[in-house]
């Protein structure tokens, strides 16, 4: 009996730049998860689906084996702490990188400076507790699940860490840049009891997806 491939995919910029990745290894999914209220979608190949999944739960499903293979940003990753998890391959897609913002009217060098308690909004605590960590400073963290950029404008926080593509997000809500704390890209997961009874069929995907990214 073939085995069944299960990828975890969130939907938006992970699945839309995962789409041509599949393609090379001869992998197109059937329907659009724009269109569609199905969490599971076939493929071309019957022993592939994929499972839409929010991004934050990519590494979850992995790791437990609800998905032998998934897409995850490092964001994603570093907040799950990556146990369970075989990363083979940087997938170098839906590039961004993770900063510290402010609204323009914060002294943020002053606060440094002086040595200030910071308050600090963000999904991402471990990548934000790290940072300051390493800097020496201390960062009151509050966690938040969506619209970081409203922590500042409203008194709830003095800073933001946040991802950033284009800035434009910041610029739009009078926050500006004051920390770039790493660079950002997605990778392949995959569960390591799969890797080892699928190896055939997970290290064929591996392949093609590294071939089509240009890894060694
Ligand atoms: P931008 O305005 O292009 O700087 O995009 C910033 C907004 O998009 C923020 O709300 C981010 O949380 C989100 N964002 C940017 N890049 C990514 C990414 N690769 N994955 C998920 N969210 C992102």
């Amino acid at each position: 009996m073939t085995q069944q491939i299960t990828l975890a995919l969130s939907k938006g910029r992970i699945f839309d730049e995962t789409l041509p990745l599949l393609a090379t290894a001869g992998i197109e999914v059937l329907e659009d998860p724009e269109k569609t209220r199905k969490l599971i979608l076939p493929t071309n190949q019957a022993d592939v689906r994929v499972v839409l999944v929010r991004a934050t739960d990519v590494p979850t499903y992995v790791e437990y084996g609800g998905a032998d293979l998934g897409v995850a940003g490092k964001d994603n990753l570093i907040e799950h702490g990556g146990q369970g998890l075989f990363r083979p391959l940087d997938l170098r897609i839906a590039q961004c990188h993770v900063g510290v913002a402010v609204r323009t009217d914060f002294d943020y060098q002053q606060a440094v400076h002086q040595g200030a308690r910071l308050r600090v909004a963000t999904k991402y605590p471990t990548i934000a507790r790290n940072f300051f960590a390493g800097k020496g400073m201390h960062a009151d963290l509050i966690k938040l699940y969506g619209s970081m950029e409203l922590a500042p404008l409203t008194g709830l926080a003095d800073a933001i860490v946040d991802l950033v593509s284009t800035g434009n997000t910041l610029k739009a809500n009078q926050l500006v840049e004051v920390e770039r704390i790493m660079d950002i890209s997605s990778h392949l997961v995959v569960n390591q009891a799969a890797f080892k009874l699928k190896q055939a069929r997970i290290k064929r995907i591996i392949e093609a997806f590294a071939g089509a990214v240009g890894a060694d």
